[in-house]
């Protein structure tokens, strides 16, 4: 099982998602992805095979208050950049990195591309943001809860075991059925990871998310 990470705050600097996302390393993994962004901006997202080079992104000096990050251990898809995660929809609006396995994937890819919905990847992982995509009303005069409602209409399509954390905006919301997600708290921060310690080790307070 890989790992997942996740970080919003009013502090610009990502280097606790960076480090936290190498220390994730230990899990085992063979390629990742991390997507930075500023309060309303757009998001910018770097993937690679092999391993983190914490020194890169150092050297980029990036500034961001959301990122989400992923240590994969591919199950559907080839090891290969475009199936590392995160992975988005075709307008870049819903970004999703997962731990676990869809079971149904291919019968739900399948119907959305005869919709018209083009895939970048191979992966199972890839359908979560398509379907959100599908679902969401753009126009809706809530958007909050036009999220909450679109998560239930995708959750009740997916099969099998897994958790995920998505980015849509400023908006982070995470969701398991069987792998764990911790959520920590500092006082302008929060903090989420699939590893305990991790989350522990970068909060002032912490829940672990139950089943559904
Ligand atoms: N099934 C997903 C994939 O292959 C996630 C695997 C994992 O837990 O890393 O992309």
């Amino acid at each position: 099982m890989c790992g997942i990470i996740a970080r919003m705050s009013l502090d610009s600097n990502p280097i606790k998602t960076i480090q936290g996302l190498k220390e994730l390393e230990y899990r085992g993994y063979d390629s990742y992805g991390i997507l930075f962004s500023s309060f309303k901006e757009e998001s910018i997202v770097y993937k690679d095979i092999g391993e983190i080079d914490v020194s890169f992104f150092n050297n980029k000096n990036i500034k961001s208050n959301i990122e989400i990050g992923h240590t994969r251990w591919a199950t559907h898809g080839d090891v290969e950049k475009r199936n590392a995660h995160p992975h988005f929809d075709t307008a870049n609006n819903f970004f999703v990195v997962m731990n676990g396995i869809i079971e149904n994937f291919q019968k739900i890819k399948i119907n959305l591309i005869k919709d018209g919905i083009k895939f970048n990847s191979e992966t199972d992982t890839e359908v979560i943001p398509q379907l959100f995509s599908y679902y969401f009303n753009p126009l809706c005069k809530d958007l909050r809860q036009e999220l909450i409602s679109t998560m239930g209409k995708v959750i009740a399509e997916l099969k099998g075991e897994f958790s995920f954390l998505l980015k849509y905006g400023d908006f982070l919301f995470a969701y398991k059925n069987m792998n764990p997600i911790i959520v920590g708290f500092l006082e302008k921060e929060v903090f989420i990871s699939s590893d305990i310690n991790l989350v522990m080790n970068n909060s002032d307070e912490y829940v672990i998310l139950d089943d559904n």
